[in-house]
């Protein structure tokens, strides 16, 4: 038996997407059926279309998602059918990586993100997805494939949503929220008086000063080119900005700091951003890598420098895991000190092309597809 579902399928590298008819197979053990609700666009949704990433095309984009749980496979013990969930990232649950708690290093995360194939079970390998005529079709987009009316996705990736949180607030937390928010919260843990700076405000950086603003920092910097989002980084909780465009970042950085800063997060992915930022944070002071740059991207580092106790740090979806960050996240939405909903423009589904160069373009920092309506009415907007 398959399930019919509606997808917006990208059919070739920089191609138009399309919507069509497409059927995936039931649950199998470990697997649920989640009825998409609402999906988040994300930067890797852009670059994955544009050949940057290798999943196989024709296939479904979308990583983002939060829906309901409409069916589930043998042995699922998790969720349990009409539970409200976001997708977290999915993992192998068995190598060294996910055993110590840091399913974000799995070793098998290249194949559980790309392959565009199940990660798990007799079928690992083999698409569940399929187009109306029998060809087969890349699914399982980290995970999930989240352009489409429903999800093929492991149960044990699932995180149930609270009743009294809308799942368009809850949709982002799949991957960009929590890459920014995780490196500050997981990673950096800042002490009573640091000094942060963020290089880079779209929805990951902004998250990351969102969660900056519920640690001891007290000096949180935001740099970028755009007047617009430092004023926004301002209200989110920066206590600093700095426009890049208006003169050298980093001796501005250093004069806020007075000297250079204790952390900083390099969330542009731009590689002279990335120099820059290594060399605005001070001896025994950590630099974390979180934006993508280009496939085969080089920057360089003064050797001099990061000798004494320099710490460069790559940090992939914010680290920890799904089950312990994203239900804090909506647990500080919900008291209002991380106004996610801020970040968020609703987009139509299936009209994905529209809302991914929204992002692109910088217009809108995060957008989200209305796939289908949220059983819980509930209203956006955080603690009021
Ligand atoms: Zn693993
Ligand atoms: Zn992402």
């Amino acid at each position: 038996m398959s399930v019919e579902i509606t997808a917006s399928v990208t059919p070739g590298r920089s191609a138009p997407s399309q919507v069509e008819t497409v059927f995936i197979d039931e649950p199998g053990p470990g697997e649920a059926l989640v009825r998409i609700v609402a999906a988040g666009v994300c930067h890797t949704d852009a670059i994955t279309r544009e050949g940057d990433l290798p999943l196989p095309l024709p296939g479904i984009l979308g990583h983002e998602g939060a829906g309901v749980v409409e069916a589930v496979g043998p042995a699922v013990t998790q969720v349990a059918v009409g539970d409200r969930v976001v997708i977290g990232w999915p993992s192998c649950g068995e190598c060294d990586a996910c055993l110590d708690g840091e399913p974000r290093y799995c070793d098998h995360l290249v194949e559980a993100l790309t392959s565009g194939a199940r990660l798990r079970g007799e079928h690992r390998g083999e698409s569940a997805y399929r187009t109306a005529d029998g060809a087969a079709l890349a699914g399982h987009f980290f995970g999930q494939s989240s352009f489409a009316t429903a999800s093929l996705v492991l149960a044990d990736a699932l995180v149930k949503v609270p009743d009294d949180v809308p799942l368009s607030v809850a949709a982002p937390l799949a991957c960009g929220v929590t890459t920014g928010a995780g490196a500050v919260m997981n990673v950096a843990k800042p002490k009573p008086g640091d000094a942060l700076v963020i290089w880079g405000t779209g929805a990951v950086g902004l998250a990351a000063i969102m969660a900056a603003r519920n640690s001891p920092a007290t000096t949180i910097i935001a740099v970028d080119l755009h007047e617009d989002r430092l004023a926004l980084a301002r209200e989110l909780g920066a206590t600093h900005t700095v426009n890049a465009a208006a003169g050298d970042a980093l001796d501005e950085v250093r004069r806020i700091c007075g000297g250079p800063a204790d952390y900083a997060f390099e969330c542009t992915g731009v590689i002279r951003v990335v120099e820059q930022a290594v060399e605005s944070v001070s001896m025994r002071g950590t630099v974390i890598l979180i934006g993508g740059a280009p496939a085969d991207s080089r920057f360089s580092v003064d050797h001099f420098g990061a000798l004494w106790g320099k710490r460069i740090v790559g940090v992939l979806g914010g680290e920890g895991r799904n089950g312990s960050l994203i239900p804090a996240l909506l647990d500080l939405w919900r008291q209002g000190r991380f106004p996610i909903d801020r970040l968020i423009e609703d987009f139509a589904f299936p009209h994905v092309d529209e809302a991914i160069d929204a992002g692109t373009s910088g217009r809108v920092i995060k957008p989200v597809l209305h796939v289908s309506d949220d059983p819980i009415a509930a209203h956006r907007g955080g603690a009021q």
